[in-house]
């Protein structure tokens, strides 16, 4: 489905992705697992397209220099440069760290929001579907985002981000800050999405363990760098990746 080879990602001459490769097949669950600055923010806007919007937005007001090298193949498609709008029309939509949802706008108004590209029947079907998998945000839905709890925002973080109909949907530290608790229902929520939705999925973490069960494949990054990748087994297996990484 998603194909990344090389992709090297400089902020001026800090080098933030040293030649990554990462790759999604369809109806996967992918990890990407790193400790802060890692670079699985960057990775995210790399695949997502937002940095092309961060790159020229520097560019206009004379700020810092990125620059973004490598291959990204989307769907058989060469889609290095293409614009964030025009990757999430064919399917690839973030959901980024911190939420970042409307707090002025109620729930249902963030949710209308994230359906803009779709036709009237897609986002009825698609609330429908949003509200069964996170139940607790039907019954919030005219409370504003900014009233709502950590866990709900990023319920509806995810939620906006599945009206927008994605094929791979890209989540950035969505456990983030939370409860335990909380993190087992939003792992629940990832496992159903792939399950009953058929969307891939690649998720980053600085702890693997609450995610792990859920993921099919996982890379580990250090300093910019992929340092090691494999199946969940594999990683799980591996001595050493358990105590550095899963803490098990
Ligand atoms: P976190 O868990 O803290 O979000 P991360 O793994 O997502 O970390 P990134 O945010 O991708 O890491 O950052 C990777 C490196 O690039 C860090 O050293 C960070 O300080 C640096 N960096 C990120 N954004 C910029 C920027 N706009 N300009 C300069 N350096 C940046």
């Amino acid at each position: 489905m998603l194909e990344a080879t090389g992709l090297m990602v400089f902020y001026e001459n800090m080098l933030a992705l040293n030649n990554v490769s990462i790759m999604c097949e369809d109806n996967q669950i992918v990890g990407v697992f790193g400790a802060n600055s890692a670079g699985k923010s960057t990775l995210m806007y790399t695949l997502s397209g937002i940095m092309e919007d961060i790159k020229k937005k520097e560019d206009m007001a004379g700020g810092e220099r990125i620059t973004v090298l490598g291959q990204i193949t989307y769907l058989g498609q060469d889609i290095m440069g293409f614009k964030p709008s025009l990757r999430a029309r064919q399917g690839i939509v973030l959901c980024p760290e911190r939420r970042r949802i409307f707090p002025e706008s109620t729930v249902l108004e963030n949710l209308r929001i994230g359906g803009y590209l779709a036709s009237p029947s897609q986002k009825k079907e698609s609330l429908e579907y949003v509200f069964r998998i996170f139940p607790a945000l039907e019954k919030i839905k005219k409370r504003v985002g900014g009233f709502l709890s950590g866990g709900e925002q990023q319920m509806l973080a995810i939620g906006r981000a599945l009206m927008a109909q994605p094929k791979l949907l890209l989540l950035d530290e969505p456990l983030l800050g939370l409860s335990p608790l909380i993190q087992v229902v939003l792992v629940r929520a990832i496992r159903e999405i792939r399950a009953e939705r058929g969307i891939s999925i690649i998720v980053t973490e600085q702890y693997a363990r609450p995610v792990l069960p859920a993921v099919d494949y996982a890379f580990i990054l250090e300093n910019g760098a992929s340092v090691l990748e494999g199946t969940r087994e594999e990683l799980l297996n591996n001595p050493d990746v358990r105590s550095a990484y899963f803490g098990v």
